[in-house]
């Protein structure tokens, strides 16, 4: 009677079988990165309410992995810019952006961030994208807290398909 012989990796991947998976290792990090996001909300206007409305209970955002809300820009991967952007706070917007180490992403929440939303004046900053780099819009005036976590997703999915430098 022949003798079976086996090798040590034959072993190795019936032991390993059905446990483990292979990926690439930037598709790794997008999937860690988009269910850990540390938040920095710089909220100046009414559109907080919802923002606070989002994070509560009933809507519950840290269902989605965006549950620690910073106010460290250092230690924030998202700005989350809620409300009306004056000239005279831009500066501000700017010097926190520049603070938060990359990774880092924007979300420009409702109508006065996104473009001055009903305050077409000349205090009032006409799009927070002339300021810094914006990846997703919110619209709305304020936007409806299911509008908020559909910019969330939004987000997530640009984060996991983005190429990420390690
Ligand atoms: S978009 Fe509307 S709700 Fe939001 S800050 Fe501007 S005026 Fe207020």
């Amino acid at each position: 009677m022949s003798e079976l012989i086996q090798s040590p990796m034959m072993d190795m991947s019936r032991s390993l079988s059905g446990q483990v998976v292979t990926t690439k290792f930037d598709k790794i990090l997008g999937w860690a990165r988009k269910y850990s996001l540390f938040q920095y909300p710089f909220v100046t206007a009414c559109c907080g309410m919802e923002y606070m409305a989002t994070a509560c209970s009933h809507y519950d955002i840290d269902r989605f992995g965006a549950a620690f809300a910073r106010f460290s820009p250092r230690q924030a991967d998202v700005i989350w810019v809620v409300g009306t952007i004056s000239h005279k706070i831009a500066p501000v917007l700017k010097t926190i952006y520049d603070q938060t180490a990359d990774p880092k992403w924007v979300v420009s929440f409702g109508a006065c961030a996104s473009c001055g939303g009903p305050y077409d004046n000349y205090a009032t900053v006409q799009g927070i994208d002339t300021i810094i780099p914006v990846d997703v819009y919110i619209a709305g005036c304020p936007p409806r807290p299911e509008a908020v976590l559909d910019g969330l997703l939004k987000l997530q999915d640009l984060i996991q398909n983005q190429k990420h430098d390690w």
